[in-house]
């Protein structure tokens, strides 16, 4: 897997918040082909491509205001296959957000996402209060479907994780997905007033 983080701050057009908050790490997990890379360009850039090149740049960062707080959030994924098994249980432990991610239209990454949890919580045994998202992407794709929302909803339920679809090729609710992550982190994680 290549690890991809890249840094590109985009100015808010929101009122300047009141708080000041630190940095959070946020890390997207999902099998390839789900759309993880398309959800973090469309998140970050406002745009979707069907083909994206990896890029040189080697971090996602963006500034939100979430409840009237300034957050910047970097957040790292995983596309390819190059990357160590110690090198991402090294990111998994600093990040704390999850987004969980599948498409509806492929059973095989549906049925992954039980695993990825698990790997998480094994790393996060610390941290047992770390924000999680399952994630259906590709709503889009309706016609192709296989995984029901109720599906989605009810592992959420199970995981006790939070649950959201999102087309990032539509861009719906992928501000949402991000956003719920990061208004979960608890206030231990959250930063100190400035
Ligand atoms: P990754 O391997 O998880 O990072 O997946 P990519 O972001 O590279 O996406 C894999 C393929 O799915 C690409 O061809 C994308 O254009 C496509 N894709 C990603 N998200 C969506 C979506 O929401 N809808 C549709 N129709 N295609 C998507």
């Amino acid at each position: 897997m290549v690890l991809l983080s890249r840094n590109r701050r985009k100015a808010t057009t929101q009122p300047q918040p009141q708080v000041i908050c630190k940095e959070h790490k946020l890390m997207v997990v999902g099998e390839g082909g789900v759309g993880k890379l398309a959800l973090l360009i469309q998140f970050i850039q406002r745009h979707f491509s069907p083909e994206y090149e990896p890029s040189h740049q080697d971090s996602f960062r963006k500034r939100l205001v979430v409840d009237d707080e300034s957050v910047l959030v970097d957040i790292y994924s995983t596309h390819g296959n190059e990357i160590s098994g110690s090198l991402l249980d090294h990111i998994s432990q600093v990040c704390v957000g999850f987004l969980l991610v599948y498409s509806i239209t492929q059973r095989s990454t549906f049925n992954a996402i039980r695993t990825h949890h698990e790997h998480i919580c094994r790393i996060k045994e610390q941290d047992a209060s770390a924000p999680i998202i399952i994630v259906g992407n590709k709503s889009d794709l309706e016609a192709k479907r296989v995984v029901s929302m109720e599906e989605g909803r009810d592992l959420a339920t199970e995981l006790g994780c939070t649950f959201i679809e999102t087309s990032a090729k539509q861009d719906v609710n992928v501000e949402e997905a991000f956003i719920d992550v990061v208004r979960r982190i608890p206030p231990s994680n959250k930063a100190l007033l400035i």
